[in-house]
């Protein structure tokens, strides 16, 4: 039987009870749960949710941020099912209240402005650009200022969108920013400015909105007091999870959100900070206590039922070794004689079928699928793997990875479906028009610039004569995008219309529209579980479905299926079986960032958030032919990573090594004290 069906509050231990029930006072301050990993903090927001809605609290007037939007629904189902016990309710009878707002800050954020747009002065049907869209725009303002020419060294558009999110997420002047982080590009200051000022022009033009912008918005629209205070207000409890890898933009608009912290709880662990390349910083997390006029209260949990001793003592160790302080002892009562292992095979191939071996092996012995997870540094590490994978007919969910959005034939049918709402939106509308036969990116410009000119955008696309060649095939597609920006027209009803003008096109199109249709199908069948084309269109460009065996697409969710996810995706989740591939130098850490003394201990973060996963059974494979990008003084080069840097021998008695043949000498790698690359280093030296 469930414990939680019969006391839900019976499970937690005194800290986590005391961060639970926190707060009955009225007068009580702000709340920070800070504890290491697998240690509960989520299962006790969950808790504290459902505590505070059982308490009276109205579940409409809660916002719950977390770091991904399968990470809100998992929460969700949590709260429900202690709720569910709360309130002495039978499962499957009536349903527990649904949490309102249970999201990313990025998707909260696009919510909160399509409702507040009128106030201030944003249109209603902004397009929201993704991280593609937004190079491309980037890209076409460098262009027009003139910066792109053949000759050019200036900083590519991705690099520029890179320094640009920079700045506006991590709160600094641009100066600070190149000097810091992008010190090769500091030369190009002053045309970096022209350039980010003409692509904010063009976003504002055009009435779109890119990732950053949904939380600088929000965050200037709380700086005017009267409506800080109306959508403050509307929330009486904001709380939390991952604390740790949020940056300054989001704790800022925390704060506009509870200037006294009242109502306000947050939980992280500073050991498991990972995103700090998206300016995310550890700082939100420690300063937090002292951040209000009434000082937080703060609650360590050490006790973690994630699991085995031997997996943790293996996992503090990693950590431990760091020059930096952790302030968490974490113990458990879950023995076990299997002790991690340590694996070293050929190559990425042996590898791949290492874990396919392995995978099958405990399915044999009872653990599902579903209940193993391989963990990589990098998306492209999983190719061997999801080649064998397939080869053996083994079902896979692969997590941050491949998006099934950036395929072109999704992206046109959405850029139909975006210009059609906004027809200002030039990148969707530059797409859409060029899916027509004959139609390539002159006449593409002279529709888009007609309707910028034009009062009535619309009028202007419905008044532009196409040449003749083109002429057929224009009226067709003109009713299609006309009727497609009727606000009237239902969801997922316009979809379909869109299918309906697009499947025929695919073949001329693509050389393998079958498959194409496949994804389509697939896409339409999404469609029909949101609510909206608003809430598709942002959900969708936000927080994209998972990838899966066979074609990209939605999870097959009533099959079993292992897991392959990227290190970073694997954030707040755990499995019975864990493998991580690649335990190379190198890879993690990872070539990119062998030079500065933070990227490394952040890498060494990122094995530790990987071990610390796993709940019974932890491998981490070595393969001994694994190419690594060096430097040298001879030039770039590629050699054989060797065991990572992070388990050095002196752990190696907290693993078991395989195979048995290869002894603890043999195994071992040698020490590369002092022999660390400074590539940063030197290429600030470059510029300088
Ligand atoms: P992470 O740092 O990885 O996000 P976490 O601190 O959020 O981890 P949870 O995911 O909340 O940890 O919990 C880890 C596991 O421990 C879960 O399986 C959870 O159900 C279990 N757990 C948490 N608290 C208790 C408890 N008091 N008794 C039994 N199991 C618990
Ligand atoms: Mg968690």
């Amino acid at each position: 039987p469930d414990p939680v069906a019969r006391d839900p509050w019976a499970e937690l231990n005194p800290q986590q009870r005391e961060a639970v029930a926190y707060g009955a006072a009225p007068d009580a301050g702000p709340l920070l749960v800070i504890a290491g990993a697998g240690s509960g903090k989520t299962s006790t927001l969950a808790h504290r949710v459902a505590r505070l809605i059982a308490d009276g609290a109205d579940p409409n007037r809660i916002l719950l941020l977390t770091f991904s939007r399968r990470a809100a629904a998992e929460m969700e189902r949590r709260v429900g099912r202690v709720l569910q016990a709360v309130l002495g309710m039978r499962p499957g009878g009536a349903q527990p209240p649904a949490l309102q707002w249970a999201g990313t800050f990025h998707a909260v954020g696009a919510r909160l402005l399509r409702e507040y747009a009128p106030r201030i002065g944003l249109s209603e049907s902004f397009t929201i650009h993704d991280r593609g869209d937004a190079e491309d725009l980037m890209g076409l303002a460098r262009h027009e200022l003139g910066y792109s020419g053949a000759k050019s060294r200036f900083p590519l558009k991705g690099t520029c969108l890179s320094i640009y999110s920079r700045a506006v997420n991590a709160q600094e002047p641009l100066d600070r920013v190149l000097a810091r982080h992008f010190p090769w590009c500091a030369q190009w200051e002053a045309q970096l400015k022209a350039l980010f000022g003409a692509y904010v022009a063009a976003k504002q033009d055009q009435h779109v909105l890119d990732y950053d912008d949904l939380l600088l918005y929000w965050a200037e629209m709380m700086k005017e007091p009267a409506v800080a205070e109306e959508v403050g207000g509307v929330f009486e409890h904001v709380l939390v999870d991952e604390y740790q890898d949020t940056n300054r933009l989001q704790a800022a608009i925390l704060l506009a959100m509870k200037p006294d912290g009242r109502g306000l709880t947050v939980v992280g662990d500073d050991a498991q900070s990972i995103y700090s390349f998206r300016a995310a910083t550890v700082r939100n997390i420690l300063d937090f206590p002292g951040q209000f006029a009434r000082p937080a209260q703060v609650v360590t949990l050490e006790r973690n039922y994630r699991s085995t001793q031997p997996i943790l003592d293996a996992s503090n160790a990693v950590i431990a070794e760091s020059p930096e302080r952790y302030a968490k002892q974490l113990w458990t009562d879950r023995a076990s004689s299997q002790k991690p292992e340590l694996v070293y095979v050929s190559d990425e191939s042996g590898q791949a079928r290492w874990v396919a071996d392995q995978v099958l092996a405990r399915r044999e012995a009872g653990v599902r699928l579903i209940s193993q997870a391989a963990l990589f540094r990098s998306a492209s590490h999983s190719a061997a793997l999801e080649l064998e994978l397939t080869r053996r007919n083994i079902p896979y969910v692969k997590f941050g990875g491949l998006k099934f959005l950036e395929a072109a034939h999704i992206k046109d049918v959405l850029s139909l479906l975006r210009w059609a709402r906004n027809p200002l939106g030039r990148l969707a509308g530059f797409r859409a028009v060029q899916l027509l036969p004959g139609v390539g990116p002159a006449t593409a410009a002279r529709v888009l610039d007609a309707m910028a000119a034009a009062d009535l955008p619309r009028q202007a696309l419905q008044a532009f004569k196409p040449g003749a060649a083109v002429a057929a095939d224009w009226q067709p597609f003109l009713e299609t995008v006309l009727a497609l920006g009727d606000p009237a027209l239902a969801w997922p009803a316009d979809l379909d219309l869109a299918l309906r003008w697009y499947l025929p096109q695919l073949p001329r199109l693509y050389d393998d529209p079958v498959v194409r249709q496949a994804d389509l199908d697939q896409l339409a069948r999404i469609a029909g579980t949101y609510a909206s084309r608003e809430q598709f269109l942002t959900e969708l460009t936000l927080d994209p479905p998972d990838a899966t065996s066979g074609q990209s697409g939605a999870p097959l969710l009533d099959e079993d299926y292992m897991i392959l996810s990227t290190i970073h995706s694997a954030k707040g989740q755990e499995w019975r079986a864990v493998y991580v591939l690649n335990v190379v130098d190198g890879c993690i850490p990872s070539d990119m960032s062998t030079g500065d003394a933070d990227e490394i201990e952040e890498e060494r973060r990122l094995l530790y958030v990987a071990m610390t996963r796993a709940r019974e059974r932890l491998q981490l494979v070595v393969p001994q032919r694994f190419y690594v990008h060096q430097q040298s003084g001879l030039g770039d080069r590629h050699v054989y990573g060797t065991r990572s840097r992070f388990v050095p021998d002196a752990l190696l008695p907290l693993f078991e090594v395989l195979p048995k043949s290869r002894g603890q000498a043999a195994g071992a790698a040698p020490v590369r004290e002092g022999s660390r690359i400074d590539i940063a280093g030197r290429l600030r030296g470059a510029w300088s």
